[in-house]
């Protein structure tokens, strides 16, 4: 057997302290994971059911970074969020499972086209167009668990050319990593290789080109992300 061309190039992220890398099966995204963030997208904070959507796989790049300009956007946001990487393969996990399918931790940006989201949001149309573009998941190298204090409290931030814009603690997850990685089990096989960014704290804005975005979790790790010209 062969492919009638060259198979794409396994997208993976870098793992801190190795050369080794973590191959990326599929990036899920929970929705609106904290209560001030859902406020100030205009929506009630209670405690409804997660919701998910999906970046491509090669939408990841490994951080320090400089990400071009997307296309078609006027209103390129930044989200800080904790990302978990998926070691091990599973269904219906239960809560008090999941930090045995946990391979590793980090700290990535849920890159945004603002614009086109909430035309998305208007229409009723699917969220794709708004988060799911090329380069729109710069990720910290990963983690290994066992070097991770914690998934349940811990500082996470961003700045913008060096003034900080969010600043919340992970404890502040409406569904925290081992609930909403037992839900999203739930819906699908989870495998090696999927990673789940876990949601944004308030504090959301836009970004030009020449912006330098800085961000971490305590613990967990920090990123450097330069804003290039529009791609
Ligand atoms: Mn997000």
């Amino acid at each position: 057997m062969s492919y009638v061309f060259d198979a794409p190039q396994q997208a993976s992220l870098a793992v801190k302290g190795t050369q080794d890398r973590f191959p990326i099966r599929r990036i899920f995204c929970v929705g609106r994971n904290y209560e001030a963030h859902a406020r100030e997208m205009g929506k009630d904070p209670t405690r409804e059911a997660p919701f998910f959507f999906t970046k491509p796989a090669d939408a990841a790049l490994d951080t320090p970074c400089t990400v071009a300009y997307p296309k078609l956007t006027e209103n390129l946001h930044f989200e800080v969020e904790l990302v978990i990487a998926i070691g091990k393969g599973g269904s219906e996990i239960a809560e008090a499972d999941v930090m045995d399918y946990i391979w590793g931790a980090s700290v990535g940006l849920d890159l945004t086209r603002r614009d086109l989201q909430q035309e998305a949001k208007d229409m009723g149309r699917p969220w794709d167009w708004g988060k799911a573009f090329d380069q729109s998941a710069p990720i910290a190298p990963i983690v290994p668990i066992a070097e991770v204090p914690s998934v349940e409290s811990a500082r996470i931030w961003l700045a913008v050319n060096g003034e900080v814009k969010q600043d919340a603690d992970i404890a502040d997850l409406i569904w925290s990593v081992r609930e909403h990685v037992s839900i999203l089990s739930h819906s699908m096989t989870l495998a090696p290789g999927d990673i789940v960014m876990t949601g944004t704290p308030a504090g959301v804005g836009a970004i030009v080109a020449g912006d330098v975005i800085t961000g971490g979790v305590d613990g967990v790790g920090t990123f450097e992300v330069t804003i290039g010209p529009r791609a």
